[in-house]
């Protein structure tokens, strides 16, 4: 067998300015990688390259033509756990970058089988979680605005950026507007040990599902002495990248935050949801702002999740691929009618 590979920078204007503790963000930097086999089916997987984690639309670039020589040499797309070993061995970290190639191999094998994704997967569609909106960091009134924004938009589950000397007035203004949504926050490791544990006992007030990160992923003790007094559950972001990581948060934090672009692959995604799992703790999957491209491979992993923050095409103006839907944050695997991941150019 023969595999043609190619790839090319997308650059996405997100609809609103989103701001976290760590910085603004005006557009979304994606690498879409595409493998066409012989009978001219094509898979497509995106990166979308966190600098938080060493990563530029530029390395993802600079390391994709040896990543795809390994795809090339190997041949055959259904060897996706020895091509994905070798992506290791010979890029150790730029996880992003490895992928965008896992997931164009699995849209491209499963396209091949004629079977959308999750159910190659085993899974069943029904049985999918419903998807946060993420409102980003702003002066209260703009977070009240963009809230009542995401309720006209159907959202039922909503996660609030948090880290600001005004954590407190963001979510009595949300709740305001918001009393019946179901809500988490994302510190971003904000805060320290002693001021997360304090904030989180005002925070219990406004009945929150969970505080996401806390404390600095550097500081693994400042997370487990948070989370052995913290008054509401804790999950772990920043803190939990690959599989590897699960024992080391598994005392420290009750959900595990998995998300594509940190771990690698899609098999390692899901390595870490049995991990978990087998540590105890819940699940939920993540993203960067990412286009459909890889958005799209993310909601297959829904029926494994406690929860979901897949708004990444949400937040973009205009995303040049479609995947699944998603109506209110509601990820309708059950109505996907094409096979794959589902994407296609919008
Ligand atoms: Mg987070």
């Amino acid at each position: 067998m023969s595999l043609e590979t190619e790839f090319e920078q997308v650059t996405m204007p997100l609809e609103f300015p989103f701001t976290i503790t760590r910085g603004t963000q005006t557009t979304a930097e994606n690498v879409i990688v595409r493998i066409e086999d012989e009978d001219g089916t094509a898979g497509i997987g995106g990166a979308a390259p966190s600098s938080h984690y060493g990563e530029t639309a530029a390395t993802v670039e600079a390391v994709l033509p040896d990543l795809l020589a390994v795809v090339e040499d190997v041949g055959d797309p259904h060897q996706l756990e020895r091509i994905e070993r070798r992506l290791r061995e010979t890029i150790e970290r730029n996880p992003a970058a490895r992928c965008a190639v896992s997931i164009a191999l699995h849209d491209l094998v499963t396209k091949r089988l004629d079977v959308p994704l999750y159910r190659y997967w085993g899974l069943d569609p029904t049985e999918t979680v419903e998807s946060s909106y993420t409102i980003g960091i702003d002066d209260t009134e703009r977070m009240r605005e963009k809230t009542e924004t995401a309720l006209e938009r159907g959202f039922g589950t909503l996660k609030v950026k948090l880290g600001t000397d005004r954590d407190l007035e963001i979510i009595e203004a949300i709740r305001d507007v918001a009393p019946d949504v179901r809500l988490y926050v994302d510190a971003n490791e904000a805060w320290t040990p002693r001021e997360a544990v304090s904030r989180i006992e005002a925070l219990a007030e406004y009945d929150l599902e969970f505080v996401e990160q806390p404390v600095a992923a550097t500081n693994p003790e400042g997370l487990r002495y948070v989370y052995e007094r913290a008054a509401l559950p804790i999950a772990a972001d920043e803190s939990c990248l690959t599989a590897a990581d699960v024992p080391q948060i598994a005392e420290r934090c009750d959900v595990a935050n998995l998300k594509l672009m940190k771990c690698g692959s899609l098999r390692e995604a899901r390595r870490i949801v049995h991990a978990a799992r087998a540590h105890g703790l819940q699940v939920m999957c993540g993203c960067m702002t990412e286009s459909n491209a890889s958005i799209a491979a993310a909601c297959h992993l829904a029926p494994l999740l406690d929860y979901a923050d897949l708004d990444g095409s949400l937040l973009l103006a205009d995303d040049p691929y479609d995947g699944v839907s998603m109506p209110g944050g509601r990820i309708n695997l059950e109505g996907l009618e094409r096979p794959g991941t589902g994407v296609v150019r919008s």
